[in-house]
């Protein structure tokens, strides 16, 4: 997404939802940071969330913006011609877990972007759709053959496009997008209705404990912009995925190595030198090692 639109505050006066987004319950909670927005933590869930979070009014503002913003084309085309390496593992390692997908099977990618994702689904052997909210990525994917369509993970206007319903899934991606969900208790109800029965979900999603938040602010707006609705743990995600009834096949910290989002800062300072041995990779290393990696991976199936 565009990073301009996420520090733009002036959508303020649109923080007014109170609730989790999973339990629906405005009361029941810790609070972990006061500023620059006020961020707590459900005790029933564990989610953490912005309180006030932001309401539908705010939601729909934020993406008609989002689409107003002009994208570098260049740029995103060349996510499509030279894919990225993490991109490519990360369809190795679903394909370990779900072989039976990559035979023509349907995957729905939940906020695709341009797509790089499917091509790579595609070129592994599945059959991806891909919806996204922003037109001119949708775009640049179409280009690329991809059947990507401008929707959301939601119910209502701008939501799931007409001509994906009555559609069912093998596989469901959310990657970094799980958090703008403002509703979870909808989007569950829309993943029972879209995957088919005994198909898989697979969630690549940066959590509140990452060694982020802990040295740069425990503000996860700051990051992820007003709109994201809630911010997991990896317990969290657990705690909600078992209470769905989802069989869990693995989850765990992203492998070290792979996008620990550190900023330069971060990456070229002493102590992480030290900690290090030279490069990022040796803080993402001993970020993995004290549990505080920065992105938690899900492979689960509905029982
Ligand atoms: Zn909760």
């Amino acid at each position: 997404m565009v990073k301009e639109v996420f520090w733009d505050h002036n959508f303020q006066e649109y923080m007014t939802v109170k609730d989790c987004p999973y339990c629906q319950d405005s009361a029941n909670y810790t609070e972990i940071a006061k500023k620059p927005q006020v961020v707590v933590k459900c005790n029933t869930c564990g989610l953490y969330r912005l309180y006030p979070r932001m309401n539908h009014e705010g939601q729909i503002a934020m993406f008609k913006r989002y689409n107003e913003e002009k994208i570098d084309i260049a740029k995103w085309k060349n996510k499509l011609v030279n894919i990225d390496r993490h991109t490519l593992r990360e369809v190795e390692k679903i394909k370990q877990i779900f072989p039976q997908v990559f035979q023509n099977g349907r995957v729905l990618d939940v906020g695709c972007a341009e797509g790089a994702f499917d091509l790579a689904l595609k070129r592994a052997g599945a059959n991806p759709t891909g919806i996204e909210p922003k037109g001119d990525l949708v775009e640049l994917g179409k280009e690329e053959g991809l059947d990507l369509h401008v929707g959301r993970f939601e119910l209502g206007a701008g939501g799931i496009p007409s001509d994906l319903e009555n559609h069912s899934f093998d596989l469901i991606c959310f990657r970094g997008t799980l958090y703008y969900m403002p509703n979870l208790h909808q989007t569950f109800d829309l993943l029972n209705t879209y995957l088919k029965p005994g198909g898989g979900l697979y969630i690549n999603i940066s959590v509140a404990t990452s060694i982020y938040f802990f040295f740069i602010s425990k503000d996860f707006s700051q990051r992820l912009g007003l709109n994201a609705a809630s911010m997991p743990t990896k317990k969290s995600l657990e705690y909600i995925l078992n209470r769905e009834g989802y069989k869990i096949h693995k989850i765990s910290y992203y492998w070290p190595g792979y996008a620990l989002n550190v900023p330069k800062w971060v990456s070229k300072s002493f102590l992480h030198r030290i900690i290090g041995m030279g490069g990022r990779f040796g803080l993402s290393l001993f970020a993995y090692f004290i549990r505080r990696g920065d992105r938690v991976v899900a492979y689960a199936s509905k029982k």
